[in-house]
């Protein structure tokens, strides 16, 4: 399934009306012939992030590839004449989920702060935009609050300073509730009960794994032993214990069917909304989830609160550092 679509990714120089390029494979000549009107750049996000002991780090990127990898199909497939110009993967995002749990350092999750990535958005759409580029979709398959308003951030400054559409695929409501419907219309009540409020690596993750990636998943999952609660805010309270093993819910329910309803399910939502708005929908007229999330007081007093007060003190210690280097 990989293969063949990224054999879709073809040369520029290939004489096709619809078509996928990489932009590191294209000259200036072939850059300043693309039409700006029916040019989607395609921006990638990565994640490492602890997913406990049986998911690998790089679960949301290796999701986050598929999608645009699907998304990129679809708009070529439905938008003949249009292009979609792929930037390589930018590997890092912000606010493991093991903040959660006020655990900042854990094996496996290696981010930068909300405010890098926001710059890192901020500068891309700051070129794409001066070179006048209109479309931007970006996929980026983490849903922490802080990363996921970074992001948000920069598509709204690309709005506002070029009038272009930049559009956080993961933070449109009806994008995730495409995942999040499939996953609770699949599961039994007893099921349900179990994986409890799952939030971070829980059956459906492993369950979208074994469904796209399945040699990356350690069998251990098969008796691992559920960690969740039956409200946020209980499965908030079981990653604050110590020891916790980094996932919440019940990865020893998944299986590789129910991956793959969850994954269809999403991934037809992702495209779905793309061409909605690449049809001309207003995105300011769709909900956004970390509109959600910020208005929750627990998430506010649980994770985003503690992470923007660590992730100051971090600033502060660079900066310090910097500054008395540099006297
Ligand atoms: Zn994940």
């Amino acid at each position: 399934m990989r293969i063949v679509l990224a054999a879709c990714f073809v040369s520029l120089a290939m004489p096709v009306s619809a078509q996928v390029v990489r932009v590191g494979d294209l000259n200036t000549t072939q850059i300043r012939a693309l039409d700006r009107s029916k040019t989607v750049v395609l921006l990638t996000g990565g994640m490492l992030e602890e997913h406990g002991p049986y998911l690998p780090a790089g679960t949301d990127a290796i999701l986050s590839s598929q999608l645009a990898l699907e998304v990129a199909q679809t708009i070529v497939a439905k938008k003949p004449g249009w292009t979609v110009l792929a930037f390589p993967q930018i590997p890092f995002g912000s606010a493991g989920s093991n903040e959660i749990g006020g655990q900042f350092s854990f094996p496996g999750t290696y981010t930068v702060r909300p405010s890098t990535l926001r710059a890192v958005f901020m500068d891309l759409a700051s070129e794409l935009g001066d070179q006048g580029f209109r479309w931007i979709m970006v996929v980026h398959v983490h849903g922490a609050p802080p990363h996921i308003r970074a992001i948000d951030d920069a598509g709204d400054f690309f709005h506002d300073t070029y009038g272009g559409r930049m559009i956080n695929l993961w933070d449109l409501v009806p994008v995730i509730s495409g995942w999040g419907n499939a996953m609770v219309s699949a599961m039994t009540d007893a099921e349900k009960k179990e994986d409890g409020a799952s939030l971070h690596g829980g059956m459906d993750e492993h369950s979208l794994m074994l469904h796209l990636n399945p040699q990356l998943v350690s069998p251990g999952y098969k008796t691992a032993p559920a960690v969740t609660g039956p409200t946020t805010a209980e499965s908030f309270t079981e990653a604050k214990k110590p020891g916790w093993p980094g996932y919440l819910g019940s990865p020893r329910l998944a299986s590789a069917a129910l991956g793959e309803k969850i994954w269809k399910a999403f991934s037809a939502a992702a495209s779905d909304q793309t061409l909605k708005i690449l049809d001309g929908a207003d995105p300011s007229a769709i909900p956004r989830y970390a509109d959600i999330l910020e208005k929750s007081p627990l998430y506010q007093r649980d994770w985003i609160g503690p992470a923007k007060a660590h992730d100051e003190a971090l600033e502060a210690k660079e900066r310090e550092w910097l500054r008395r280097k540099r006297q």
